[in-house]
């Protein structure tokens, strides 16, 4: 009685990118992510279980194998960050903001010695 209504399905989020060749919950990405995680199953930054399947060139469209690089979740989001804001999101496990241009991480003229104490909430332990 009624036409049903279907919306068209139109690629959203990071499938948005028009540059992107292979959708991400296609199984040819499916096999090609599993390729690359059989391959080299440590994030390529930090060393840790990788997750994730990352465009190093940040162009999805790029799918040649020595683009496409393992990475956890965490080193993966955090370079998608630097790519798409210019600068690295939060702070590292220390407590230092992971921006370079930080003035947290500016060099100071008396050296490391007269860094501040890290982030409001982690103190350095003793009196160094
Ligand atoms: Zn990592």
């Amino acid at each position: 009685m009624t036409a049903s209504r279907k919306r068209p399905s139109r690629p959203s989020g990071r499938d948005a990118d028009p540059r992107r060749t292979i959708p991400l919950n296609s199984h040819r990405w499916q096999r090609l992510r599993a390729a690359v995680l059989a391959r080299e199953p440590l994030c390529r930054d930090c060393k840790h279980v990788a997750t994730d399947v990352d465009h190093d060139d940040g162009n999805p469209g790029n799918n040649r194998p020595e683009n496409l690089v393992p990475r956890c979740h965490s080193c993966h989001s955090t370079k998608t960050m630097r790519e798409q804001h210019g600068s690295p999101y939060g702070c590292d496990v220390n407590g230092w903001p992971t921006d370079p241009r930080s003035h947290w991480n500016e060099k100071s003229l008396e050296g490391d010695a007269a860094r501040p104490p890290p982030g409001p909430f982690l103190q350095r332990n003793g009196r160094g």
